[in-house]
């Protein structure tokens, strides 16, 4: 085993340990319930996320865009993760399912990639007659946020998120 390789793979594990909450914190909904949900979404890396978990997302900044930001060199699998919770958000979903691993439970499970059946409907019914949002990732964000935009896309049976 490579020492890069062997480097991820404790990195992954470490990060998945320590994974008690994704920490969306101020960029949680509850406190965005007034936020409009923009047609575009802007993903971008940060190296800290203020609320120091490892996304969050700001519908609140009044020029008509969405922003969610994740925390750099996350494992691929978890950076997907976050991605596709923090699209959610962009939708108006709230936090579901405490210790479940849905995608919109805060917490991470390791192994876990699909949504729960209630986050579907609820992301269904947000954006009924609306049309899809427009995803724009930030440098090397493009494959993990299509990742996570085709799983939303497929579960719900429909094209919510076009990513650009
Ligand atoms: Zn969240």
């Amino acid at each position: 085993m490579s020492g890069s390789r062997r480097g991820w793979l404790v990195r992954a594990a470490l990060v998945l340990a320590a994974l008690g909450t994704l920490g969306c914190g101020g960029g949680g909904p509850t406190t965005q319930a007034d936020c409009p949900i923009h047609a575009s979404v802007h993903v971008n890396l940060v190296n800290e996320v203020p609320s120091g978990g490892l996304g969050a997302t700001d519908r609140c900044r009044g020029d008509g865009s969405t922003y969610c930001t994740v925390e750099s060199d996350l494992p691929d699998a978890v950076l997907r993760r976050v991605i596709a919770h923090e699209l959610g958000h962009a939708w108006g979903l709230a936090h579901v399912y405490d210790g479940t691993g849905c995608v919109m439970d805060q917490n991470i499970l390791p192994g876990f990639d699909s949504l729960c059946p209630l986050e579907v409907q609820h992301l269904s019914a947000a954006s009924l007659g609306r049309l899809p949002l427009d995803v724009f990732p930030g440098p090397g964000l493009f494959d993990a946020t299509a990742e996570a935009a085709t799983l939303w896309n497929q579960s719900v049976g429909r094209v919510v998120f076009v990513v650009r």
